[in-house]
């Protein structure tokens, strides 16, 4: 069949939206009707190429949408139903099988190179292939072919309105929720400071608050990011501009926090996020740094401070589980996600880029 969607013709030239053609899904796969797709800060990095993956590739990987046909193996998943979608991975590799799937051995090939594991790829322009199962799913698109694996089944009493706003839960939410839950676990009355009040840094925000952290400094450059990081639980909001906001964090925490999360990718702030932290502190980071991004460490303060420094992928989140927890959450109003999204349609995808790189839109949903 033909479905429409939005082209990476290749790094640094600008996307377009085209005509593909989509073959049927395999036994192992579902065709999805894209309802609405997150706009990830790891899109837009892709566009500048961090990451070697050939072109061209449809992008997005924050997806909600409703089965459209399964393929004869699916045994989870019948047309009608709604899922989320989230990263891929094997299923069976030591990581997979240990309950750690963002740490999959194969999960840069089921995630960024745009192809099955076999190599083959389902869209095609004209007779040549066009990558996609990016995240394994790539929902830049009015329609797109996954696997049960990454699929979430969305419970029936939620509305139509938050389904659409629920996509960036497989990704940017669950990456920013798990690393306060599943990693840093800031405990009741502790601090924690977030660099960075994108949208990983704000679901990392609410999860704080959720988990009873009394002290929550947002740091960002842009003030609206700060009020609103404050109207979503922080208790202090700083500029990161001038001589001496570091000094003004450590400050807050009473002379250095308990926890700290870079959601940058910057090794300037990162070194922030370690030097901020008190004795024992453990600081957290994500996002997209290039390939070969190094880090100069204060060993000795490292040392003498016992302080983490801890990667993180994803969350650690296992989607299946931990998004039904976020959800469980919000119906309790102690995770408003819903403050930050903005919706666009999917043409006017550079908006939505533009806006999401100025800092208006702190998460962006494009609707096909
Ligand atoms: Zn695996
Ligand atoms: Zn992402």
């Amino acid at each position: 069949m033909n479905i429409t969607a939005v082209v990476l013709e290749q790094a640094g030239a600008p996307m377009r939206l085209q005509t593909l053609h989509m073959q049927d899904p395999r036994p192992d796969e579902m065709r999805v009707r894209v309802v609405a797709s997150g706009l990830c800060h790891t899109d837009i990095s892709m566009l500048k190429r961090p990451f070697p993956v050939d072109q061209p590739i449809v992008l997005g990987h924050e997806g909600a949408g409703v089965v459209e046909a399964v393929g004869a193996a699916i045994g989870r998943f019948k047309p009608g139903d709604r899922v989320l979608l989230s990263y891929n991975h094997c299923q069976t590799c030591p990581s997979c099988l240990s309950h750690a799937p963002s740490y999959c051995h194969y999960f840069f090939g089921r995630n960024f190179l745009g192809q099955r594991p076999d190599g083959t790829t389902g869209l095609a322009r004209q007779g040549q292939p066009v990558r996609h199962h990016f995240f394994g799913q790539s929902t830049f698109a009015s329609h797109c072919l996954v696997n049960e694996t990454n699929a979430i089944p969305v419970p029936e009493h939620i509305d139509h309105e938050l389904f659409k706003m629920l996509g960036p839960m497989g990704c940017g939410l669950q990456t920013g929720a798990g690393a306060m839950f599943n990693v840093l676990r800031p405990e009741p009355g502790q601090s924690v400071v977030v660099l960075g009040s994108g949208a990983v840094g704000m679901a990392a925000i609410m999860a704080a608050r959720a988990m009873g952290a009394t002290t929550i400094v947002a740091v960002d450059r842009v003030a609206s990011r700060l009020d609103l990081a404050q109207e979503l639980g922080a208790t202090h909001g700083v500029l990161a501009n001038g001589d001496d906001w570091v000094a003004r964090i450590k400050a807050l925490c009473g002379g250095g926090a308990h926890v700290s999360l870079d959601t940058t990718a910057h090794p300037e702030v990162l070194r922030v996020g370690l030097e901020v932290l008190g004795p024992l502190g453990r600081c957290g980071f994500v996002g997209g740094a290039a390939p070969g991004t190094t880090l100069p460490v204060d060993v000795r303060d490292m040392m003498l401070g016992g302080k983490t420094l801890r990667g993180i992928v994803e969350g650690d989140a296992n989607a299946q589980a931990f998004i039904p927890q976020l959800l469980r959450l919000h119906a309790r109003g102690l995770f408003p996600f819903e403050r930050m999204v903005r919706f666009y349609p999917l043409a006017d995808f550079q908006q939505a880029i533009d806006d999401s790189l100025s800092g208006l839109t702190v998460k962006p949903i494009l609707l096909p």
